[in-house]
């Protein structure tokens, strides 16, 4: 795990979704030792499951490490670090270049841990659109095309990165939920994709109460876990 105050220069605002073509951060990491070898949990070629590009080939990079400790973590596996290979930026996107789709989504545990530069400038050299997974309780490191923030109650999201995201997606446990998915509405930029998505477990709890939500609350949608139910990763 890595445990650092980072300093971070913002080079551009998030771009609206409907026009993310733009990479919206850049960032300059020196006190970060060089991260051209990243542990990583797996590394595979699927749709994206959930959220805005939901139903798009992609190929998914997880990062190994995370200390966010969310309870419902359906990939505690990912938490220490130590467990998954330190594998080179130059295999992971020789091996993410050999599919035809062009979006990368890097996710994690928590990919905000690492010096995401290196990673970001080999997936755009190779002609990826760079797409994040984050809790947002770390500073954005790297170049990205999406930036999509799912805070968790157990490590607070930098409002700073709240500011970058393209896409908000909250995972609601509880009814509860709904009050603390609306506090990050401010902190975000105006054109922000708002989601909110059923904790798994919770499904058939909670996604009634989230279509009566958004029927009354339009400018939200609610996110699936389409790949859950297409069984694939
Ligand atoms: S931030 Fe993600 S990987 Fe980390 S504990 Fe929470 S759900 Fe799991």
């Amino acid at each position: 795990m890595v445990f650092r105050v980072f300093s971070m220069i913002i080079l551009s605002p998030p771009t609206p979704p409907a026009a993310a073509q733009q990479p919206v951060a850049a960032v300059k990491l020196p006190h970060r030792a060089a991260t051209d070898m990243l542990p990583v949990m797996e590394h595979f070629y699927t749709l994206q499951g959930e959220g805005f590009h939901q139903g798009k080939a992609a190929y998914f990079i997880r990062l190994g490490g995370c200390d966010v400790g969310c309870v419902w973590c359906d990939v505690k596996a990912s938490w220490n670090a130590a467990d998954h290979p330190r594998l080179s930026v130059e295999d992971v996107v020789a091996a993410a270049a050999q599919q035809p789709a062009r979006i990368a989504v890097v996710t994690g545990g928590e990919p905000l841990m690492y010096d995401l530069a290196p990673l970001t400038a080999a997936l755009r050299q190779a002609g990826f659109k760079t797409h994040l997974e984050t809790s947002a309780a770390y500073p954005v490191s790297g170049t990205w095309d999406w930036i999509c923030v799912s805070p968790k109650k157990f490590k607070a999201p930098l409002p700073e990165v709240l500011a970058l995201a393209h896409e908000l997606k909250v995972v609601v446990y509880h009814e509860s939920d709904w009050k603390w998915a609306q506090s990050f509405v401010p902190a975000l930029n105006t054109s922000t994709a708002l989601l909110l998505q059923p904790e798994w477990s919770r499904r058939e709890r909670i996604t009634p109460f989230l279509v009566d939500l958004v029927k009354q609350h339009p400018q939200w949608r609610i996110s699936l876990q389409t790949h859950k139910y297409l069984d694939i990763p």
